[in-house]
Protein backbone atom coordinates (compact mmCIF):
# COMPACT_ATOMS: atom_id res chain seq x y z
CA UNK A 1 0.00 0.00 0.00
CA UNK A 2 2.61 2.57 0.93
CA UNK A 3 4.20 2.45 -2.75
CA UNK A 4 7.92 4.11 -2.68
CA UNK A 5 7.53 7.20 -4.94
CA UNK A 6 10.95 8.04 -6.73
CA UNK A 7 13.28 5.58 -8.52
CA UNK A 8 15.49 6.80 -5.97
CA UNK A 9 13.34 6.35 -3.33
CA UNK A 10 12.58 3.09 -3.69
CA UNK A 11 16.53 1.91 -4.17
CA UNK A 12 17.28 3.56 -1.17
CA UNK A 13 14.08 1.71 0.88
CA UNK A 14 14.90 -1.63 -0.56
CA UNK A 15 18.78 -1.08 0.43
CA UNK A 16 17.22 -0.55 4.29
CA UNK A 17 14.12 -2.96 4.17
CA UNK A 18 15.66 -5.52 2.10
CA UNK A 19 19.61 -5.40 1.87
CA UNK A 20 20.19 -8.90 1.47
CA UNK A 21 17.32 -10.11 -1.21
CA UNK A 22 18.76 -10.51 -4.86
CA UNK A 23 17.75 -7.33 -7.26
CA UNK A 24 18.92 -8.58 -10.03
CA UNK A 25 20.35 -12.08 -11.34
CA UNK A 26 22.05 -12.23 -14.89
CA UNK A 27 24.27 -15.83 -15.85
CA UNK A 28 24.38 -17.23 -12.48
CA UNK A 29 25.41 -13.12 -11.02
CA UNK A 30 23.17 -11.89 -8.17
CA UNK A 31 23.69 -8.28 -7.10
CA UNK A 32 21.87 -7.30 -4.19
CA UNK A 33 19.33 -5.03 -3.36
CA UNK A 34 21.44 -3.12 -0.92
CA UNK A 35 24.78 -3.88 -3.30
CA UNK A 36 22.55 -2.30 -6.24
CA UNK A 37 21.80 0.70 -4.68
CA UNK A 38 25.46 1.54 -3.43
CA UNK A 39 26.70 0.65 -6.92
CA UNK A 40 24.44 2.69 -9.12
CA UNK A 41 25.03 5.82 -6.18
CA UNK A 42 28.64 5.33 -7.28
CA UNK A 43 27.40 5.38 -11.07
CA UNK A 44 25.82 8.42 -10.34
CA UNK A 45 28.59 9.86 -8.86
CA UNK A 46 30.61 8.75 -11.91
CA UNK A 47 27.96 10.54 -14.24
CA UNK A 48 28.36 13.60 -12.48
CA UNK A 49 31.85 13.72 -12.55
CA UNK A 50 31.81 13.43 -16.15
CA UNK A 51 29.68 16.67 -16.51
CA UNK A 52 25.89 14.69 -16.24
CA UNK A 53 22.95 16.81 -15.74
CA UNK A 54 19.61 16.89 -16.17
CA UNK A 55 18.34 16.14 -19.59
CA UNK A 56 21.83 14.59 -20.25
CA UNK A 57 21.36 11.50 -22.98
CA UNK A 58 23.53 8.96 -21.84
CA UNK A 59 23.28 5.56 -24.50
CA UNK A 60 23.89 1.83 -23.63
CA UNK A 61 24.27 -0.26 -26.68
CA UNK A 62 25.12 -3.37 -25.28
CA UNK A 63 23.60 -7.00 -24.54
CA UNK A 64 21.43 -6.47 -20.95
CA UNK A 65 23.50 -7.75 -17.45
CA UNK A 66 22.99 -6.23 -14.01
CA UNK A 67 25.34 -3.03 -15.16
CA UNK A 68 21.92 -2.34 -17.33
CA UNK A 69 19.99 -1.56 -14.66
CA UNK A 70 22.97 -0.01 -12.19
CA UNK A 71 22.97 2.39 -15.34
CA UNK A 72 19.27 3.14 -15.31
CA UNK A 73 19.27 3.85 -11.57
CA UNK A 74 22.02 5.78 -11.50
CA UNK A 75 20.26 8.19 -14.55
CA UNK A 76 17.34 7.96 -12.04
CA UNK A 77 19.19 9.83 -9.55
CA UNK A 78 21.08 12.12 -11.27
CA UNK A 79 17.88 13.60 -14.24
CA UNK A 80 20.14 11.33 -16.67
CA UNK A 81 17.80 10.01 -19.92
CA UNK A 82 18.89 6.65 -20.73
CA UNK A 83 18.99 5.73 -24.61
CA UNK A 84 19.41 1.82 -24.85
CA UNK A 85 19.61 1.12 -28.33
CA UNK A 86 19.39 -2.29 -29.49
CA UNK A 87 23.06 -4.06 -30.35
CA UNK A 88 21.61 -5.96 -33.44
CA UNK A 89 21.30 -3.06 -34.99
CA UNK A 90 23.57 -2.24 -38.38
CA UNK A 91 26.38 0.37 -37.70
CA UNK A 92 23.93 2.83 -39.89
CA UNK A 93 21.27 2.67 -37.46
CA UNK A 94 23.25 2.86 -34.45
CA UNK A 95 24.75 6.04 -35.90
CA UNK A 96 21.61 7.31 -36.53
CA UNK A 97 20.27 6.76 -32.92
CA UNK A 98 23.34 8.30 -31.56
CA UNK A 99 23.15 11.21 -33.24
CA UNK A 100 19.73 11.89 -33.17
CA UNK A 101 19.59 11.74 -29.71
CA UNK A 102 22.59 13.67 -28.77
CA UNK A 103 23.91 11.15 -26.48
CA UNK A 104 27.27 12.55 -24.53
CA UNK A 105 28.15 9.30 -22.91
CA UNK A 106 27.84 5.57 -24.17
CA UNK A 107 27.84 2.62 -22.80
CA UNK A 108 29.03 -0.37 -25.09
CA UNK A 109 29.78 -3.85 -25.67
CA UNK A 110 33.62 -4.73 -26.10
CA UNK A 111 32.99 -5.71 -29.63
CA UNK A 112 30.86 -2.76 -30.47
CA UNK A 113 33.26 -0.45 -29.83
CA UNK A 114 35.30 -0.23 -33.15
CA UNK A 115 31.75 0.10 -34.50
CA UNK A 116 30.80 3.37 -32.99
CA UNK A 117 34.27 4.90 -33.43
CA UNK A 118 34.29 3.96 -37.00
CA UNK A 119 30.99 6.12 -37.34
CA UNK A 120 30.72 9.02 -39.86
CA UNK A 121 29.64 11.54 -39.15
CA UNK A 122 31.23 10.63 -35.60
CA UNK A 123 28.05 11.39 -33.52
CA UNK A 124 28.62 15.05 -32.20
CA UNK A 125 28.27 15.33 -28.91
CA UNK A 126 29.63 12.16 -27.84
CA UNK A 127 32.41 12.37 -25.28
CA UNK A 128 32.75 9.45 -23.09
CA UNK A 129 33.25 5.74 -24.24
CA UNK A 130 33.14 3.65 -21.52
CA UNK A 131 32.95 -0.32 -21.91
CA UNK A 132 30.61 -2.78 -20.37
CA UNK A 133 31.55 -6.30 -20.19
CA UNK A 134 29.64 -8.22 -17.36
CA UNK A 135 31.35 -11.23 -17.98
CA UNK A 136 34.88 -9.91 -17.22
CA UNK A 137 36.33 -10.68 -14.22
CA UNK A 138 35.56 -7.71 -11.46
CA UNK A 139 33.12 -6.48 -13.75
CA UNK A 140 35.46 -4.75 -16.53
CA UNK A 141 36.17 -1.35 -17.21
CA UNK A 142 32.49 -0.04 -16.49
CA UNK A 143 33.34 -0.81 -12.83
CA UNK A 144 36.50 0.21 -12.51
CA UNK A 145 35.25 3.31 -14.16
CA UNK A 146 33.06 3.76 -11.40
CA UNK A 147 34.82 2.11 -8.42
CA UNK A 148 37.14 5.04 -7.18
CA UNK A 149 33.72 7.11 -6.49
CA UNK A 150 31.79 7.25 -3.02
CA UNK A 151 28.55 5.26 -2.42
CA UNK A 152 27.00 8.08 -0.65
CA UNK A 153 23.23 8.91 -2.22
CA UNK A 154 24.13 12.03 -4.74
CA UNK A 155 22.29 15.14 -3.96
CA UNK A 156 18.59 14.30 -4.84
CA UNK A 157 16.68 14.89 -8.01
CA UNK A 158 12.96 14.41 -7.86
CA UNK A 159 10.90 16.30 -10.45
CA UNK A 160 8.80 12.96 -11.59
CA UNK A 161 8.25 14.75 -14.95
CA UNK A 162 11.52 14.78 -15.59
CA UNK A 163 12.24 12.02 -18.70
CA UNK A 164 14.15 8.59 -17.51
CA UNK A 165 14.39 7.06 -20.85
CA UNK A 166 14.22 7.46 -24.53
CA UNK A 167 13.55 4.65 -26.33
CA UNK A 168 13.66 4.17 -30.23
CA UNK A 169 10.63 2.78 -31.74
CA UNK A 170 11.72 0.06 -33.32
CA UNK A 171 9.87 1.03 -36.99
CA UNK A 172 7.62 -1.40 -38.12
CA UNK A 173 6.17 1.64 -38.84
CA UNK A 174 9.41 4.44 -41.00
CA UNK A 175 12.07 6.02 -39.47
CA UNK A 176 13.11 5.16 -35.84
CA UNK A 177 11.78 7.75 -33.52
CA UNK A 178 13.29 8.84 -29.51
CA UNK A 179 10.00 8.30 -27.85
CA UNK A 180 10.40 10.55 -24.26
CA UNK A 181 9.61 8.89 -21.17
CA UNK A 182 9.07 10.28 -17.54
CA UNK A 183 10.09 8.59 -14.26
CA UNK A 184 6.08 9.53 -13.69
CA UNK A 185 4.75 7.27 -16.89
CA UNK A 186 6.84 4.03 -15.84
CA UNK A 187 5.20 3.85 -12.39
CA UNK A 188 1.19 5.54 -13.62
CA UNK A 189 -0.25 2.53 -14.30
CA UNK A 190 0.89 0.74 -11.07
CA UNK A 191 -0.55 3.44 -9.23
CA UNK A 192 -3.96 3.49 -10.74
CA UNK A 193 -4.10 -0.40 -9.69
CA UNK A 194 -3.10 0.59 -6.57
CA UNK A 195 -5.58 3.31 -6.21
CA UNK A 196 -8.12 1.27 -6.80
CA UNK A 197 -7.14 -1.87 -5.46
CA UNK A 198 -7.51 -3.81 -8.91
CA UNK A 199 -4.50 -7.13 -8.57
CA UNK A 200 -4.68 -7.34 -12.69
CA UNK A 201 -0.65 -7.67 -12.98
CA UNK A 202 -0.85 -8.16 -8.89
CA UNK A 203 2.89 -8.12 -7.83
CA UNK A 204 4.47 -9.51 -5.06
CA UNK A 205 7.38 -8.64 -3.03
CA UNK A 206 9.04 -12.03 -2.80
CA UNK A 207 8.56 -12.69 -7.07
CA UNK A 208 10.86 -13.38 -9.15
CA UNK A 209 10.67 -12.18 -12.47
CA UNK A 210 11.97 -13.60 -15.46
CA UNK A 211 13.54 -10.30 -17.81
CA UNK A 212 13.71 -11.46 -21.72
CA UNK A 213 12.42 -8.73 -23.12
CA UNK A 214 15.14 -6.01 -23.65
CA UNK A 215 16.08 -3.20 -22.32
CA UNK A 216 15.53 -0.95 -25.63
CA UNK A 217 12.18 -2.22 -26.27
CA UNK A 218 9.51 -0.45 -23.85
CA UNK A 219 8.82 -3.87 -22.46
CA UNK A 220 12.02 -4.43 -20.57
CA UNK A 221 12.68 -1.12 -18.12
CA UNK A 222 8.70 -1.03 -17.96
CA UNK A 223 8.66 -4.55 -16.87
CA UNK A 224 11.70 -4.30 -14.29
CA UNK A 225 10.76 -0.99 -12.64
CA UNK A 226 7.17 -2.78 -11.67
CA UNK A 227 8.46 -5.41 -9.50
CA UNK A 228 11.73 -3.27 -8.43
CA UNK A 229 9.02 -1.02 -6.65
CA UNK A 230 7.98 -3.46 -4.67
CA UNK A 231 10.99 -5.23 -4.07
CA UNK A 232 10.82 -8.58 -6.57
CA UNK A 233 14.31 -10.45 -8.12
CA UNK A 234 14.55 -9.85 -11.88
CA UNK A 235 15.86 -12.59 -13.46
CA UNK A 236 17.82 -11.50 -16.56
CA UNK A 237 17.72 -14.25 -19.48
CA UNK A 238 19.94 -12.68 -22.34
CA UNK A 239 18.03 -13.62 -25.49
CA UNK A 240 15.39 -16.46 -26.03
CA UNK A 241 17.04 -19.78 -25.85
CA UNK A 242 13.66 -21.53 -25.10
CA UNK A 243 15.58 -24.85 -23.71
CA UNK A 244 16.93 -22.87 -21.08
CA UNK A 245 14.47 -20.69 -20.03
CA UNK A 246 12.17 -23.74 -19.89
CA UNK A 247 14.30 -25.21 -17.78
CA UNK A 248 14.31 -22.04 -15.36
CA UNK A 249 10.82 -22.18 -15.09
CA UNK A 250 10.68 -25.80 -14.23
CA UNK A 251 13.29 -25.30 -11.42
CA UNK A 252 10.87 -22.91 -9.31
CA UNK A 253 13.96 -20.33 -10.57
CA UNK A 254 10.68 -17.38 -12.05
CA UNK A 255 7.58 -16.89 -10.44
CA UNK A 256 6.25 -14.39 -12.86
CA UNK A 257 7.29 -13.51 -16.89
CA UNK A 258 6.37 -10.76 -19.20
CA UNK A 259 6.52 -12.74 -22.74
CA UNK A 260 5.53 -12.01 -26.06
CA UNK A 261 2.88 -14.18 -27.96
CA UNK A 262 5.82 -16.00 -30.14
CA UNK A 263 8.06 -16.34 -27.08
CA UNK A 264 4.66 -18.19 -25.57
CA UNK A 265 4.28 -20.04 -29.42
CA UNK A 266 7.92 -21.68 -28.79
CA UNK A 267 7.65 -22.93 -25.61
CA UNK A 268 4.88 -24.74 -25.91
CA UNK A 269 6.55 -26.21 -29.48
CA UNK A 270 9.13 -27.88 -26.78
CA UNK A 271 8.94 -31.27 -26.65
CA UNK A 272 7.34 -32.98 -24.62
CA UNK A 273 5.97 -29.95 -22.53
CA UNK A 274 3.54 -30.76 -19.67
CA UNK A 275 1.44 -28.80 -17.27
CA UNK A 276 3.75 -30.03 -14.59
CA UNK A 277 6.70 -28.13 -16.23
CA UNK A 278 4.84 -24.61 -15.60
CA UNK A 279 3.68 -25.38 -11.61
CA UNK A 280 6.31 -22.59 -10.29
CA UNK A 281 4.48 -20.29 -12.47
CA UNK A 282 2.10 -17.77 -11.00
CA UNK A 283 1.79 -15.31 -13.17
CA UNK A 284 1.94 -14.60 -17.05
CA UNK A 285 1.62 -11.37 -18.45
CA UNK A 286 2.08 -10.92 -22.21
CA UNK A 287 1.24 -8.73 -25.06
CA UNK A 288 3.38 -6.43 -27.41
CA UNK A 289 1.65 -8.03 -30.35
CA UNK A 290 -1.56 -10.14 -31.45
CA UNK A 291 -2.01 -13.01 -29.70
CA UNK A 292 -3.70 -15.92 -32.08
CA UNK A 293 -7.00 -17.17 -30.36
CA UNK A 294 -5.74 -20.99 -30.49
CA UNK A 295 -2.39 -20.09 -29.04
CA UNK A 296 -3.89 -18.51 -25.95
CA UNK A 297 -6.53 -21.16 -25.55
CA UNK A 298 -3.38 -24.00 -25.48
CA UNK A 299 -1.59 -21.55 -23.13
CA UNK A 300 -4.25 -21.93 -20.42
CA UNK A 301 -4.25 -25.81 -21.08
CA UNK A 302 -0.83 -26.25 -20.27
CA UNK A 303 0.47 -23.64 -18.61
CA UNK A 304 -2.26 -22.98 -16.13
CA UNK A 305 -1.04 -20.20 -13.93
CA UNK A 306 -2.78 -16.48 -13.92
CA UNK A 307 -2.51 -14.56 -17.29
CA UNK A 308 -2.93 -11.12 -18.15
CA UNK A 309 -2.39 -9.19 -21.62
CA UNK A 310 -1.31 -6.18 -22.05
CA UNK A 311 -2.12 -3.84 -24.74
CA UNK A 312 0.14 -0.13 -25.84
CA UNK A 313 2.73 1.22 -27.88
CA UNK A 314 6.28 2.23 -26.44
CA UNK A 315 4.10 6.08 -26.57
CA UNK A 316 1.74 4.45 -23.52
CA UNK A 317 5.18 3.57 -22.04
CA UNK A 318 3.89 -0.28 -22.31
CA UNK A 319 0.52 -1.04 -21.18
CA UNK A 320 -2.35 1.21 -21.37
CA UNK A 321 -5.24 -1.64 -21.68
CA UNK A 322 -5.20 -4.90 -19.50
CA UNK A 323 -7.09 -8.15 -19.81
CA UNK A 324 -6.94 -9.32 -16.38
CA UNK A 325 -6.57 -12.62 -14.84
CA UNK A 326 -10.41 -13.36 -14.46
CA UNK A 327 -11.29 -12.70 -18.06
CA UNK A 328 -8.97 -15.95 -19.14
CA UNK A 329 -11.61 -18.58 -19.24
CA UNK A 330 -11.39 -20.90 -21.61
CA UNK A 331 -13.18 -20.73 -24.81
CA UNK A 332 -14.71 -17.55 -22.69
CA UNK A 333 -16.41 -14.36 -24.56
CA UNK A 334 -13.44 -12.08 -23.91
CA UNK A 335 -10.54 -14.30 -24.99
CA UNK A 336 -10.52 -12.11 -28.32
CA UNK A 337 -10.33 -8.83 -26.24
CA UNK A 338 -7.20 -7.02 -25.92
CA UNK A 339 -8.44 -6.21 -22.43
CA UNK A 340 -9.93 -3.12 -21.04
CA UNK A 341 -8.46 0.57 -19.99
CA UNK A 342 -6.98 0.79 -16.69
CA UNK A 343 -9.26 2.96 -14.51
CA UNK A 344 -8.19 6.35 -15.23
CA UNK A 345 -7.31 5.54 -18.66
CA UNK A 346 -9.49 6.22 -21.74
CA UNK A 347 -9.62 4.25 -25.31
CA UNK A 348 -11.80 5.50 -28.42
CA UNK A 349 -12.61 4.57 -31.50
CA UNK A 350 -13.05 7.42 -33.98
CA UNK A 351 -13.52 8.06 -37.33
CA UNK A 352 -10.83 10.01 -39.65
CA UNK A 353 -12.11 13.41 -38.55
CA UNK A 354 -11.47 12.49 -34.61
CA UNK A 355 -15.22 11.92 -33.84
CA UNK A 356 -15.75 8.87 -31.80
CA UNK A 357 -17.58 6.22 -32.87
CA UNK A 358 -20.47 3.96 -31.29
CA UNK A 359 -19.78 1.19 -29.63
CA UNK A 360 -18.54 -1.93 -31.58
CA UNK A 361 -17.67 0.87 -34.93
CA UNK A 362 -14.51 -0.09 -36.06
CA UNK A 363 -11.92 3.07 -36.09
CA UNK A 364 -8.35 4.23 -34.98
CA UNK A 365 -7.84 4.06 -32.00
CA UNK A 366 -6.79 6.95 -29.42
CA UNK A 367 -5.74 6.52 -26.05
CA UNK A 368 -6.04 8.95 -23.22
CA UNK A 369 -3.26 8.02 -20.21
CA UNK A 370 -1.24 9.78 -17.91
CA UNK A 371 1.34 6.83 -18.54
CA UNK A 372 1.80 8.94 -22.09
CA UNK A 373 5.08 10.12 -23.27
CA UNK A 374 6.66 13.71 -23.39
CA UNK A 375 6.68 13.62 -27.14
CA UNK A 376 9.00 12.51 -29.80
CA UNK A 377 12.85 13.87 -29.57
CA UNK A 378 13.26 17.06 -31.37
CA UNK A 379 10.77 15.96 -33.77
CA UNK A 380 7.65 18.34 -32.94
CA UNK A 381 5.58 18.10 -36.53
CA UNK A 382 5.64 13.96 -35.02
CA UNK A 383 4.76 14.51 -32.09
CA UNK A 384 1.76 17.15 -32.93
CA UNK A 385 0.55 14.28 -35.75
CA UNK A 386 0.44 11.75 -32.67
CA UNK A 387 -0.71 13.32 -29.95
CA UNK A 388 -3.89 15.76 -30.73
CA UNK A 389 -5.74 17.55 -27.13
CA UNK A 390 -4.22 14.96 -25.39
CA UNK A 391 -5.33 11.97 -27.27
CA UNK A 392 -2.38 9.48 -28.23
CA UNK A 393 -3.43 8.56 -32.16
CA UNK A 394 -2.58 5.01 -31.90
CA UNK A 395 -2.48 4.13 -35.13
CA UNK A 396 -4.08 0.69 -34.49
CA UNK A 397 -7.63 -0.23 -36.29
CA UNK A 398 -9.82 -0.99 -33.93
CA UNK A 399 -12.77 -1.26 -31.51
CA UNK A 400 -14.71 -0.75 -28.27
CA UNK A 401 -17.52 -2.50 -27.10
CA UNK A 402 -20.37 -1.47 -24.97
CA UNK A 403 -18.71 -2.90 -22.06
CA UNK A 404 -15.50 -1.11 -22.62
CA UNK A 405 -13.32 -4.37 -23.71
CA UNK A 406 -10.97 -3.16 -26.21
CA UNK A 407 -10.33 -5.27 -29.42
CA UNK A 408 -7.58 -4.52 -31.98
CA UNK A 409 -7.96 -5.43 -35.55
CA UNK A 410 -5.20 -4.26 -36.96
CA UNK A 411 -2.50 -1.38 -37.91
CA UNK A 412 -4.03 1.19 -40.08
CA UNK A 413 -0.51 1.63 -41.97
CA UNK A 414 -0.76 -2.43 -42.61
CA UNK A 415 -4.30 -2.00 -44.26
CA UNK A 416 -5.05 -2.99 -47.52
CA UNK A 417 -7.23 -1.46 -49.73
CA UNK A 418 -9.16 -3.62 -52.52
CA UNK A 419 -10.99 -1.28 -55.14
CA UNK A 420 -12.21 0.79 -51.54
CA UNK A 421 -12.62 -2.01 -49.55
CA UNK A 422 -10.71 -2.26 -46.54
CA UNK A 423 -8.87 -5.39 -45.74
CA UNK A 424 -7.17 -6.16 -42.03
CA UNK A 425 -4.41 -8.48 -42.96
CA UNK A 426 -4.69 -10.00 -39.33
CA UNK A 427 -7.91 -11.39 -40.69
CA UNK A 428 -6.45 -13.38 -43.41
CA UNK A 429 -3.87 -14.28 -41.86
CA UNK A 430 -6.50 -16.04 -38.64
CA UNK A 431 -8.18 -17.36 -41.70
CA UNK A 432 -5.22 -19.28 -43.51
CA UNK A 433 -3.99 -20.10 -40.49
CA UNK A 434 -6.69 -22.50 -39.88
CA UNK A 435 -5.99 -24.65 -42.99
CA UNK A 436 -4.12 -27.36 -41.63
CA UNK A 437 -0.95 -27.42 -44.00
CA UNK A 438 -0.33 -23.77 -42.77
CA UNK A 439 1.97 -23.30 -39.59
CA UNK A 440 2.07 -19.50 -40.14
CA UNK A 441 1.10 -16.94 -42.53
CA UNK A 442 1.24 -12.58 -43.31
CA UNK A 443 -0.68 -10.70 -45.48
CA UNK A 444 0.50 -7.95 -47.36
CA UNK A 445 -0.98 -5.36 -50.34
CA UNK A 446 0.59 -5.33 -53.69
CA UNK A 447 0.01 -2.59 -56.26
CA UNK A 448 -2.71 -3.73 -58.83
CA UNK A 449 -3.56 -1.78 -62.03
CA UNK A 450 -7.48 -2.39 -61.63
CA UNK A 451 -8.06 -2.53 -58.18
CA UNK A 452 -5.75 -0.04 -56.44
CA UNK A 453 -4.49 -3.21 -54.41
CA UNK A 454 -4.98 -6.64 -54.26
CA UNK A 455 -3.91 -9.08 -51.44
CA UNK A 456 -0.65 -11.19 -51.01
CA UNK A 457 0.19 -13.79 -48.62
CA UNK A 458 3.14 -15.55 -47.19
CA UNK A 459 3.03 -18.49 -46.53
CA UNK A 460 5.05 -20.94 -43.90
CA UNK A 461 3.99 -24.77 -44.84
CA UNK A 462 2.96 -27.03 -42.00
CA UNK A 463 4.14 -30.21 -41.53
CA UNK A 464 1.10 -31.88 -43.45
CA UNK A 465 2.83 -30.71 -46.41
CA UNK A 466 3.28 -27.95 -48.90
CA UNK A 467 -0.29 -26.65 -49.76
CA UNK A 468 -0.94 -25.25 -53.28
CA UNK A 469 -2.40 -21.82 -54.15
CA UNK A 470 -5.32 -23.20 -55.44
CA UNK A 471 -6.41 -24.92 -52.22
CA UNK A 472 -5.71 -22.24 -50.38
CA UNK A 473 -7.82 -19.78 -52.85
CA UNK A 474 -10.23 -22.75 -52.44
CA UNK A 475 -10.17 -22.97 -48.56
CA UNK A 476 -10.33 -19.50 -48.18
CA UNK A 477 -13.44 -18.70 -50.25
CA UNK A 478 -15.63 -20.46 -47.59
CA UNK A 479 -14.29 -18.12 -44.72
CA UNK A 480 -13.69 -14.67 -46.09
CA UNK A 481 -15.26 -12.12 -48.63
CA UNK A 482 -14.19 -12.74 -52.28
CA UNK A 483 -11.98 -9.58 -52.35
CA UNK A 484 -10.17 -10.43 -49.09
CA UNK A 485 -8.76 -13.87 -50.39
CA UNK A 486 -5.07 -13.33 -51.75
CA UNK A 487 -4.42 -13.80 -55.21
CA UNK A 488 -1.32 -14.51 -55.13
CA UNK A 489 0.93 -16.47 -52.67
CA UNK A 490 5.02 -16.93 -51.66
CA UNK A 491 6.14 -19.67 -49.44
CA UNK A 492 8.76 -18.74 -46.85
CA UNK A 493 10.28 -21.07 -44.08
CA UNK A 494 9.68 -18.73 -41.72
CA UNK A 495 8.11 -15.11 -41.12
CA UNK A 496 10.50 -12.07 -40.55
CA UNK A 497 10.05 -10.47 -36.97
CA UNK A 498 10.91 -7.87 -34.92
CA UNK A 499 12.10 -8.34 -31.42
CA UNK A 500 8.22 -8.27 -29.71
CA UNK A 501 7.46 -10.71 -32.29
CA UNK A 502 5.32 -8.27 -34.51
CA UNK A 503 5.62 -9.28 -38.38
CA UNK A 504 7.77 -7.43 -40.21
CA UNK A 505 5.30 -6.70 -42.78
CA UNK A 506 7.20 -3.78 -44.76
CA UNK A 507 10.32 -6.26 -45.05
CA UNK A 508 8.38 -8.56 -46.94
CA UNK A 509 6.40 -5.83 -48.92
CA UNK A 510 9.89 -5.02 -49.99
CA UNK A 511 10.88 -8.57 -50.66
CA UNK A 512 7.81 -8.57 -53.34
CA UNK A 513 9.29 -5.38 -54.70
CA UNK A 514 12.21 -6.84 -55.48
CA UNK A 515 10.54 -10.10 -56.85
P1 LIG B 1 8.23 -3.38 -31.94
O1 LIG B 1 7.04 -4.21 -31.67
O2 LIG B 1 9.27 -4.13 -32.67
O3 LIG B 1 8.77 -2.70 -30.77
P2 LIG B 1 6.93 -0.95 -32.81
O4 LIG B 1 7.81 0.11 -33.33
O5 LIG B 1 5.66 -1.12 -33.50
O6 LIG B 1 7.72 -2.29 -32.95
P3 LIG B 1 5.61 -0.74 -30.16
O7 LIG B 1 5.35 0.65 -29.79
O8 LIG B 1 6.10 -1.62 -29.08
O9 LIG B 1 6.73 -0.72 -31.26
O10 LIG B 1 4.34 -1.40 -30.78
C1 LIG B 1 3.04 -1.04 -30.41
C2 LIG B 1 2.06 -1.78 -31.26
O11 LIG B 1 2.06 -3.17 -30.95
C3 LIG B 1 0.63 -1.36 -31.06
O12 LIG B 1 0.33 -0.20 -31.78
C4 LIG B 1 -0.12 -2.59 -31.57
O13 LIG B 1 -0.23 -2.57 -32.98
C5 LIG B 1 0.78 -3.74 -31.17
N1 LIG B 1 0.34 -4.39 -29.93
C6 LIG B 1 0.83 -4.21 -28.70
N2 LIG B 1 0.18 -4.96 -27.79
C7 LIG B 1 -0.76 -5.66 -28.46
C8 LIG B 1 -1.78 -6.60 -28.10
N3 LIG B 1 -1.95 -7.00 -26.83
N4 LIG B 1 -2.58 -7.08 -29.09
C9 LIG B 1 -2.42 -6.68 -30.36
N5 LIG B 1 -1.49 -5.80 -30.77
C10 LIG B 1 -0.67 -5.29 -29.84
Amino acid sequence: ADLPRTVAGAAARHARVRPDRVAVECEGRTVSFRRLHLRSNRTAHALLAAGVGPGTRVAHLAADSEHTYDLLLACAKTGAVLVPVDPRLAPGEIGHVLRDSGCELLFVAPELRPVVERLRPAPPRLRTLVTVDASAPGGGPFRTWQAELPDIDPPAVVNPGLPLAQLYTSGTTGAPKGVVLSRRSFWAVHDLLARHRLDWLDWREDDRSLGVLPVHHVGGPWWFLQGFRVGATLVLARGFDARRILGLIRSGGVSVALLVPSMLQILLDEPAVTPADFRGLRKVVYGGAPIPEPLLTRCLEVMGCAFAQIYGLTETCASAVCLPPEDHVPGGPRLSAAGRPYPGVVVQAVDERGRPLPDGEVGELRISTPAVMEGYWRRPAATAEALVDGWLYTGDAGRVDADGYVYIQDRIKDMVLVAGENVYPAEVEHALRGHPSVADAAVTGVPDRLRGERVHAWVVPGPGGHPSPRELREFLRHRLADYKVPTTYGFVAELPRTASGKVLRRALRDRHRGG
